[in-house]
């Protein structure tokens, strides 16, 4: 049995939006309650729609942004109540890939001293053990010695995103929060990227939480999938069960617009109704409730609470209770 690396307890993130001095300040719940957990070694996707609190959910995990309230255990030990300087050390193991390579390089250090950089901060090594280092994490990330010099816009999107997951990788990390990584881009180079993720996963034994939008991707890189909706977790199951039998009806919704693998096969296509709602005022009980097509009396009043079902498929939806 897999050692858990991360769990996540009802974990909020919410902001205070300053509305003026003549109304009240409203607050956005971006992240609302979650739990979950990871185990060591696996790749633990999160889905939803833009604006679903995911992005927020892996940048709260690494204290980039500070959670109202909640646990983050990450090998035993919460780090919400580390310093500034023990979360700064802490950040050795875990490290983020960002979706827009470009914005998370310094455009005005070569690849070189942005690679160095980390281990300087974190002091580790020799000045001349950095440097091989820096050329040996170059080759597995598909670049080389001769690169080291350019600047970041000196290179492709591809290659760039693989400068990303190199600058992530060099401190030899548990675990990588991957947040839509490949969402930029081309659809040729995004394989290529995660087969890159993959081979890194294996060599180095790293843990991913792999943020994304997209269904295929998920589908193709993890073991296990969480999908958020406004703010919550809806469902989490492992990824052949969640894609052979989702149960929440979010969840039927967004696998019924994933392009199908056989032409033989016929998907019915479900179509949500209206918007995601406003994460101000989010609607009472099942938030979903005003775009669900199968949504019952007790959905607007009573909040589902997570059940579980074939062992480990959980889901929040009063269809299930
Ligand atoms: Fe739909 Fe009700 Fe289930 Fe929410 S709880 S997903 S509204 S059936």
């Amino acid at each position: 049995m897999s050692e858990v690396i991360l769990k996540v307890k009802d974990l909020k993130q919410h902001y205070k939006i300053d509305q003026g001095w003549l109304k009240q300040d409203s607050v956005v719940k971006a992240v609302d309650g979650i739990d979950f957990q990871v185990m060591k070694g696996e790749t633990f996707s999160i889905v939803g729609e833009s604006g679903c609190g995911k992005s927020t959910t892996g940048r709260t995990i690494l204290r980039l942004n500070e959670p109202t309230s909640g646990e983050i255990i990450f090998e035993g030990q919460d780090i919400t109540k580390l310093s500034y300087e023990e979360m700064r050390r802490l950040r050795r193991k875990m490290q983020m890939i960002f979706q827009d390579p470009y914005a998370s390089l310094n455009p005005k250090k070569t690849i070189r001293q942005i690679l160095l950089e980390p281990l300087r901060v974190h002091n580790l090594f020799t000045p001349k053990e950095r440097l091989e280092k820096v050329i040996e994490i170059l080759e597995i990330v598909g670049l080389s010695e001769y690169h080291i010099d350019r600047y970041p816009h000196e290179f492709s999107g591809g290659q760039r995103q693989r400068i990303g997951i190199a600058k992530a990788a060099i401190l030899n990390p548990e675990l990588i929060i991957a947040d839509e990584p490949v969402s930029a881009l081309d659809v040729s180079i995004q394989s290529q990227v995660i087969n890159l993720l993959l081979k890194l996963q294996k060599e180095l034994a790293l843990t991913y939480i792999f943020i994304s939008h997209d269904l295929g991707v998920v589908r193709h890189i993890s073991d296990r999938v969480a999908v958020m909706y406004l703010g919550s977790i809806v469902e989490v199951s492992k990824t052949e069960d969640l894609y052979d039998n989702p149960l929440h009806p979010y969840t039927q919704a967004l696998l019924s617009a994933v392009p199908i693998d056989h032409p033989d096969e016929v998907k019915e296509r479900v179509i949500l109704k209206g918007d995601v709602p406003n994460a101000v005022n989010p609607p009472m009980g099942c938030t979903f409730h005003p775009r669900c097509p199968v949504a019952m009396d007790i959905c607007s009043k009573v909040q589902p609470i997570p059940t579980v079902h074939d062992g480990n498929h959980s889901v929040s939806c009063h269809l299930y209770n």
